[in-house]
C-alpha cells in the first residue's frame, strides 16, 4: 500500500481519463459523461495502490466509474491509449484535449494554438517562456495560463480535503457501527486531527467482548462500498488491539484508503490513540509506556500524559497553550455571503435565523464588493443592501448583524468604492482576488496597505490556495502577521473547504506574532456556516489560543477611522 505515491502506469491512465474528459467537455450535451471521466481520472490518480493491481470488477465498485469509463481504463492499461479517447482526438485539431486543461485556456485558443504547432504542454511552457503565447492571449490570460501549467495535478485534485474525509469517515464510523458484534465506532485518523489533505481514512471499531475480530473483519468487507482488503486483510484473523498487528487496511468505493482498527472494550481508549494518530505522536507516547485502556484519557494517563486535543498530536510531547481555541467558544461568523452577493444563495432572513439557531451573538454580513465582476455589489445596490440589514435587524433581534463588505485588494493594495463608504460599514474583510501572479514583494505590499487601512478589520484568505487546485499566491506571511499584530487587523483562518487559508503552519506563526486571528466560513449558503469546524480544527492545529481570536468575543465594533 502506498501512500498516495502514483506510479507511472497508474499516472497515464488518471491524465488519458483527464483528456477524455477534457473533449467531452468539448462536445454539446455531454456534460455528466465529461464530470464522470474527470472524477475518475482523479480517483484513479489518487488510488493507495497502482491501477492495475485492481481487477475490472473491483475497478467497476469505484464511485463514478461506470461501464464506459472501465473500458478505457482497461485499454490504457494494455495499449497506452483506448479506442475512445481516440475518436474524440481525432474530432479536434492535435493536442487540444490537453490544452484545454491548463485553466486560462479558452477551447478557441487552444484550436488555434494547435494551428500553430504547439500540441502538448511542453510546446505550451516554451510558449510561455518565449512569449509566443502573447500572440494568441491578453498578457493577463497569459499569467494565468503560466501559472496553470504549474499546477496540472491529478493526484492533488484527487485527495479528499479535510472535511470530505470528515464527512466520509463519520459515515464509515456509522457503517461499522451497525455492524453484527459491534459495539462503537468512531472517526479518528488525519479528519480527527485536522489535516488540510488527509492520505487517508481512519476508524476506530470497538467490538463487543464475546466477538472475534476475525467476524468482524469479515462483515465489514461485505460491505457495499467496501471495494477489496489491502495488506492481506482478507486472512486478517489476529486480535488487531492496540500494540498488535495494525489497522485492517481496505480500499473503499471513493477510491481512499480506509484503516479500520479494531479493539476489545478494555484496549478501545489505547486503540483510539493510535488511530488517531500521528504516527510520531503515537511513537512518542509509546515510548513514555502507552499501555491498554479502555477509554482515552486512561490510555493517555498510562504514559503519564494528559490527553492532548486531537489537533496538536503531531509532535511530541504537544505544545499546548493555556487556553486552547475550541469550537464553543466561537460566537460569530466573520465572512458570510447573502445573496446580495453574485454567487451567494441565501437571503439575509435565513443565514441571520441559522446564525441564532448555532447560538451565535453576531454575524458579519461580508458581500463582495464592487470590483469583483459578476459578483460584487454596485454602490447603489449597497446601499439598498445595507438598507435591507437595517430593516432585518428589527426581525432578528436574537443576534447582531454587521454590515459588512468583502473588500478587494488592487494590485497596489487600493480597495473598492471611497473611504467614506467603508467607514459606514460595520465590518470589512479584505482579499486579494485578481492577479495571483505577481511576484512575492508586490503581493506582500499590496496586503500589507490593505492591513494598514483603517476601514479594513481582517485579511480574508491570506494566501490564496486551493487545494488540490492551486498553490495560492507567493507572500511574506511573517511580515504581514507583524503588521497585523501592530494594527490589529485580524489574519483569516478561512474554513471553506478547498481554502483552509490560513493553514495550520501559518496560524503558528500568526500565533507567535500575536496577531489577532478571524475564523469564518465563507458561507455562500446556510448550510455553509457548517465549515466553522474545520476553521476551527485548523485553528486548533495552529495553536490558536482563544485570547487572539476576534470571534470568540462579543461583536467587533468599529473603533478606527
Ligand atoms: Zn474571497
Ligand atoms: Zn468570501
Amino acid at each position: 500500500v502506498t501512500d498516495g505515491v502514483t506510479d507511472a502506469a497508474t499516472l497515464a491512465v488518471a491524465e488519458g481519463l483527464a483528456e477524455i474528459a477534457a473533449l467531452l467537455g468539448l462536445r454539446r450535451g455531454e456534460r455528466f459523461r465529461s464530470r464522470a471521466f474527470r472524477t475518475a481520472a482523479r480517483t484513479v490518480a489518487a488510488l493507495p495502490l497502482p491501477v492495475s493491481a485492481l481487477t475490472a470488477e473491483e475497478r467497476r465498485r469505484l464511485d463514478g466509474v461506470g461501464a464506459s469509463v472501465d473500458r478505457a481504463i482497461g485499454e490504457l492499461l494494455e495499449g497506452g491509449t483506448s479506442s475512445y479517447l481516440e475518436r474524440l482526438r481525432a474530432d479536434e485539431p492535435a493536442g487540444v484535449g490537453r490544452l484545454v486543461q491548463v485553466v486560462g485556456i479558452a477551447p478557441r485558443t487552444a484550436r488555434a494554438l494547435s494551428a500553430a504547432g504547439i500540441t502538448d504542454l511542453d510546446r505550451l511552457a516554451a510558449a510561455v517562456d518565449d512569449g509566443t503565447l502573447g500572440r494568441f492571449v491578453k498578457e493577463r490570460t497569459a499569467e494565468v495560463v503560466a501559472d496553470g501549467l504549474r499546477r496540472v495535478d491529478l493526484v492533488a485534485a484527487g485527495r479528499p480535503v479535510l472535511r470530505q474525509a470528515r464527512l466520509e469517515s463519520e459515515a464509515w464510523a456509522r457503517a461499522m457501527a451497525a455492524l453484527p458484534g459491534v459495539a462503537r465506532a468512531d472517526a479518528a485518523g488525519d479528519a480527527r486531527r485536522g489535516v488540510a489533505q488527509p492520505a487517508a481514512l481512519a476508524v476506530r471499531v470497538v467490538h463487543d467482548d464475546g466477538t472475534a475480530p476475525a467476524d468482524v473483519v469479515a462483515d465489514l468487507l461485505t460491505l457495499p462500498r467496501v471495494v477489496r482488503g489491502l495488506d492481506g486483510a482478507a486472512g486478517a484473523g489476529a486480535s488487531r488491539t492496540a500494540g498488535g498487528p495494525g489497522p485492517v487496511v481496505v480500499l473503499v468505493s471513493s477510491g481512499r484508503r480506509l484503516d479500520v482498527h479494531l479493539a476489545a472494550p478494555a484496549a478501545a481508549g489505547t486503540a483510539l490513540v493510535v488511530a488517531t494518530g500521528s504516527a510520531a505522536h503515537v511513537a512518542a507516547v509509546r515510548e513514555r509506556g502507552l499501555a491498554t485502556a479502555a477509554d482515552e484519557a486512561a490510555a493517555y494517563r498510562t504514559a503519564g500524559l494528559d490527553a492532548p486535543p486531537p489537533p496538536l498530536r503531531e509532535a511530541a510531547p504537544p505544545d499546548v497553550p493555556g487556553r486552547l481555541l475550541r469550537q464553543a467558544d466561537v460566537r460569530g461568523d466573520g465572512h458570510v455571503h447573502t445573496d446580495w452577493s453574485g454567487d451567494g444563495h441565501d437571503p439575509i432572513d435565513a443565514l441571520a435565523a441559522a446564525a441564532a439557531a448555532r447560538g451565535y451573538d453576531w454575524i458579519a454580513l461580508t458581500d463582495h464588493a464592487v470590483d469583483l465582476t459578476m459578483n460584487g455589489l454596485t454602490r447603489e445596490a449597497l446601499l439598498h443592501r445595507d438598507h435591507a440589514i437595517e430593516a432585518a435587524r428589527e426581525r432578528h433581534l436574537d443576534v447582531v448583524l454587521l454590515k459588512g463588505l468583502e473588500l478587494n485588494i488592487g494590485v497596489d493594495g487600493g480597495l473598492d468604492y471611497d473611504l467614506e463608504t467603508l467607514l459606514g460599514q460595520d465590518w470589512c474583510v479584505a482579499s486579494i482576488h485578481s492577479l495571483f501572479q505577481r511576484p512575492s514583494a508586490v503581493q506582500t505590499e499590496r496586503i500589507l496597505a490593505a492591513v494598514a487601512h483603517p476601514a479594513v478589520d481582517a485579511i480574508g484568505h491570506p494566501t490564496g490556495r486551493l487545494l488540490g487546485v492551486r498553490p495560492g499566491y507567493e507572500v511574506d506571511v511573517h511580515a504581514i502577521a507583524q503588521a497585523c499584530a501592530e494594527t490589529g487587523t485580524a489574519l483569516e483562518v478561512n474554513g471553506s473547504p478547498r481554502r483552509l487559508d490560513l493553514d495550520a503552519g501559518w496560524v503558528a506563526v500568526a500565533v507567535a506574532a500575536g496577531a489577532p486571528l478571524l475564523l469564518s466560513s465563507d458561507a455562500h449558503r446556510v448550510a455553509e456556516l457548517d465549515h466553522m469546524a474545520e476553521a476551527v480544527l485548523t485553528a486548533q492545529r495552529g495553536g490558536a489560543p482563544v485570547e487572539l481570536v476576534r470571534n470568540a468575543g462579543d461583536p467587533p465594533r468599529r473603533t478606527a477611522g
